[in-house]
This record gives structure tokens, C-alpha cells and sequence, in this order.
């Protein structure tokens, strides 16, 4: 029996993709350990969009660079791995397989090489006009599915690796996703999300020719599935009809993730993402004029070369106008192959990490008070597990807030029962900037 371990680092695209690869691994009779140095084939699934990420992986390859002579292979997969190449084998020569996302497909004949002893095998091609799609996928979650709907994408933010990483966009047929999400729903999966650069971009391939909203209103009627969610999504392409979707059927979540990167113009022009502050204020207005509660999220790039102390205030005053729900922020990292990396004005790692901070500061703040202003309300938390230390159940909710519970009935997971998997209506009695604490109402 031939053994693996994976670690996978980056975005939910890349868990999904490592759900892939240990399906196809377990398909090919490996067998999967808890620790590298169990395993006979080490794999990192890396993720290259952040200077430290990439780093991370090389960390890793070095703590085990010693292994390599008792037998243990080693493979890059993911966005490093396509963005480095075979440069990995120099700077790594105990590597042996380098792949990217778009040659997985091919996994089975790279394991077939590697185990035949070929020494370096790679899968760099980025032209695979399919998506991976695998019918050995081995999920994580036994409620909540991943299911990609696009892969890569055709923007060209002058910040940002993916294009390069993970190719142009393909779009799988609408068919093939709803065949797998009602195979999901047979399986007993509750909880759908799906997965993509930009959904919004999402072109059924068949003639049916369905858009994004068209297919996230036929999810929504896959029977047994009680939640749909969708990442990302790139305001350019981001229509009302989305909005209209979710307000008709409440199994789609009430939650857009809608990165904004900056509350400037001036820098949304040179970050080269096709709108400006007005034109991603109106799809915010959409949503708070929908007849459901959405709730909003965002990504935030501070520090991009050129950003002036005014165009960072524009940022923070965006935050107080549109009150999001909770973000993501992040220090600019310059990219190999982008854009940005032509541009003038660097700004210093400090003032960087002066504008991060006063950024997450507000946001907490802004967290804090809207999160307090639903004590004493009920919501349906989907059960996502148990957590011995605060002896809470761990839900969540429709907006995505993560809602701990007790339950007077079963205050822990027994034996021959466990909440996980069912969806209970909670009271909210206490609040957090992160997170929400209450009772189930029974
Ligand atoms: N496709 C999504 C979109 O267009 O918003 C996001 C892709 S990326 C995996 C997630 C986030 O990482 C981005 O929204 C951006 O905020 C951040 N990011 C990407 N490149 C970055 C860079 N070079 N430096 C800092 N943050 C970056
Ligand atoms: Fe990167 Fe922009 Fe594509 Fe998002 S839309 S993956 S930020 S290039």
C-alpha cells in the first residue's frame, strides 16, 4: 500500500482541488496519512497570490529536504508550482512532481511516471480547455459541497497572479454542475457552494447558454439542497438579476462577497478592475434595496503602488458608508508577471502596515456594533460541528456569521447522536467582532 500526505495551503479553489486529488490518490489505491513522515508521496497544494504564501511552501520543502534519501517523493501542485516550474527543481532538488491546476486531470499518468522512477515529472500546460472534473472527488465536509463552476480567469488586475497561475476561463456546462449537485443532495449534502475567480462571469458552454443567475435559480430548486452559496464575485460582471434570484428563493444565502480592493478611483484605475467607487456603490445600493437582509463582504489591498494618504481615506470612508458585514484586508505583495510591478510609487512595508491597522481597527469597530445590534434576535444556524473548550455547537448562519450555540436538550455530541448536519432556530444572546453566541429556541 502506497501512502500520501497532502497539506494545502491558499483559497477555498485550492481545498476544493485537493478534495480532487485525494479522491483521484485514494482512486489509485493510495492511502492517505495525518504526517509527512508516514507518507512515501508528500504533497503541498500551494498558493502563490501573497509573497508570504509562496514562501510557506519553499519553508516546508526545506524542513524535509533530509527525507529525500529514505525513499519519499515529493510534489509541488497549485499556484506555485505553475508559477515557478521547473525553476522548483532547482531551488528544491528533491522535488519530483511539479503541476498545476489545470493538468490534475492528468494525475493518474504523472503518478504512473513517478512510480515508474521517472526523476522529474511535470504538468506546466495551461491550454487544458477542460475543468477538473473528477468522479473521485473525497470531501472534507460530509454536509457542505464544493462544486466549481469556472475555472481561471480572463481579468487582468494589474496586482494579481491568478491569471497567470490558473489560465483563462472555462466554464463548466450547467448540466454537469446540476448532475453533480443532485448527486450531492442524494448523498445527503445540505449545503452547496459554489466555486470560481468570478462566477459572475460564469457561460454555460451548452447551448442552453444559462448565465450565473440562470444557474444559481436551478440550484436553488435541486431538491434536498437546502443552501446555496457562490465565491467570488468581480463587480464588473455583478448583475441585478443575481440580487432578484436571491430575493425569490430563500435557499439561495443571503450573503455576496464582492471585493472592492480600494475606495479610490484613482487606484481602482490602476489596479485596472473596470469600475469605479460609483459604479460598485450601485450594486451595493441593489443589495440593501433587496426585499432580503444581504449581507455584505469584501476584500481590501491597502499600500498599492501610488495609493496617497487620500486615496487610503476614501477606503476607510467606503467602509463607514457601506458597513460591511466582515473583510478581508490585505498588505500589497508584489507578483511576478503583473502589471503593478511597472508602476512607480512603491509604498514602504511600514506605512503599509500603519494603513492595514487603522483599517482593521474601523472595520472591527464597525463589526462590533452591527453584530451587538442582533442580540435578542432568532436565526437559523446550520450545525457545522462541536466545540469542547466553549461547550458551544458551531452553526452558522444564511449571511455566512459564524452563530455558537447551546442546547439545553443536548449540551454535547454523544455517541450515537450529534447536531452536526441539522439546522437550528437560535436566539442571539451574546456578540463578538467575530462571531455570534446564543440559545437554540426549542
Ligand atoms: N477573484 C477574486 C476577485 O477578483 O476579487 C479574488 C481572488 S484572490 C484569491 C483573493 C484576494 O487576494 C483578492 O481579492 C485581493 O484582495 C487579494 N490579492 C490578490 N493579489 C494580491 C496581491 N498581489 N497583494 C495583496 N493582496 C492580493
Ligand atoms: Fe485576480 Fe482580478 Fe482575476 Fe480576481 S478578477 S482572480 S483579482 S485577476
Amino acid at each position: 500500500m502506497r501512502t500520501f500526505y497532502i497539506e494545502t495551503f491558499g483559497c477555498q479553489m485550492n481545498a476544493h482541488d485537493s478534495e480532487k486529488v485525494i479522491g483521484t490518490l485514494l482512486s489509485q489505491g493510495y492511502q492517505q496519512v495525518a504526517k509527512p513522515d508516514q507518507a512515501d508521496l508528500v504533497l503541498y497544494n500551494t498558493c502563490s497570490i501573497r509573497d508570504k504564501a509562496e514562501q510557506k511552501v519553499f519553508h516546508r520543502l526545506q524542513e524535509f529536504k533530509k527525507e529525500h534519501g529514505k525513499g519519499k517523493l515529493f510534489g509541488v501542485l497549485g499556484c506555485v508550482a505553475q508559477q515557478e516550474g521547473e525553476r522548483i527543481f532547482e531551488r528544491a532538488p528533491h522535488v519530483s512532481l511539479v503541476a498545476g491546476s489545470a493538468s490534475y486531470a492528468k494525475l493518474p499518468q504523472m503518478l504512473v511516471q513517478l512510480e515508474s522512477g521517472t526523476r522529474r515529472v511535470t504538468g506546466l500546460s495551461l491550454d487544458n480547455d477542460q475543468a477538473f472534473e473528477t468522479p473521485f472527488t473525497q470531501r472534507d465536509n460530509p454536509h457542505r459541497a464544493y462544486i466549481t463552476i469556472i475555472e481561471g480567469c480572463d481579468k487582468s488586475c494589474a496586482y494579481c497572479v491568478v491569471p497567470f497561475t490558473r489560465g483563462p476561463e472555462r466554464s463548466r456546462t450547467s448540466q454537469s454542475i446540476l448532475n453533480e449537485a443532485r448527486e450531492l443532495a442524494r448523498m445527503g449534502y445540505l449545503e452547496i457552494q459554489l466555486l470560481g475567480q468570478n462566477v459572475n462571469s460564469y457561460r454555460d458552454p451548452s447551448p442552453a447558454g444559462w448565465d450565473f443567475a440562470r444557474l444559481l435559480r436551478a440550484m436553488g430548486e435541486v431538491d434536498g439542497i437546502r443552501r446555496v452559496r457562490f465565491t467570488t464575485s468581480h463587480p464588473r460582471d455583478f448583475v441585478k438579476d443575481i440580487i432578484d434570484a436571491i430575493d425569490e428563493n430563500p435557499v439561495l444565502c443571503n450573503h455576496v462577497h464582492l471585493p472592492v480592493q480600494s475606495g479610490s478611483s484613482s487606484v481602482l484605475a490602476r489596479m485596472q478592475r473596470l469600475y469605479t467607487r460609483d459604479e460598485y456603490m450601485r450594486r451595493i445600493d441593489w443589495m440593501k434595496q433587496a426585499r432580503r437582509n444581504i449581507s455584505i463582504t469584501t476584500d481590501i489591498i491597502v499600500g498599492f503602488p501610488g495609493e496617497t494618504e487620500e486615496d487610503f481615506e476614501h477606503t476607510l470612508a467606503l467602509l463607514d458608508e457601506v458597513q460591511y458585514d466582515s473583510l478581508f484586508s490585505f498588505k500589497y505583495s508584489r507578483r511576478p508577471n503583473t502589471a503593478a510591478l511597472e508602476l512607480g510609487d512603491h509604498i514602504a512595508e511600514d506605512e503599509k502596515s500603519r494603513r492595514l491597522a487603522i483599517l482593521q481597527e474601523k472595520q472591527r469597530a464597525i463589526q462590533i456594533r452591527r453584530n451587538s445590534e442582533l442580540v435578542g434576535t432568532v436565526d437559523e444556524a446550520f450545525v457545522e460541528g462541536y466545540n469542547q473548550a466553549t461547550r458551544q455547537w458551531i452553526g452558522r448562519t444564511t449571511q455566512n456569521r459564524t452563530l455558537n450555540f447551546i442546547h439545553p436538550q443536548q449540551p454535547e455530541p454523544r455517541e450515537d447522536a450529534t447536531l452536526a448536519g441539522t439546522a437550528w432556530r437560535v436566539r442571539v444572546t451574546r456578540a463578538g467582532p467575530n462571531s455570534l453566541a446564543g440559545e437554540a429556541v426549542i
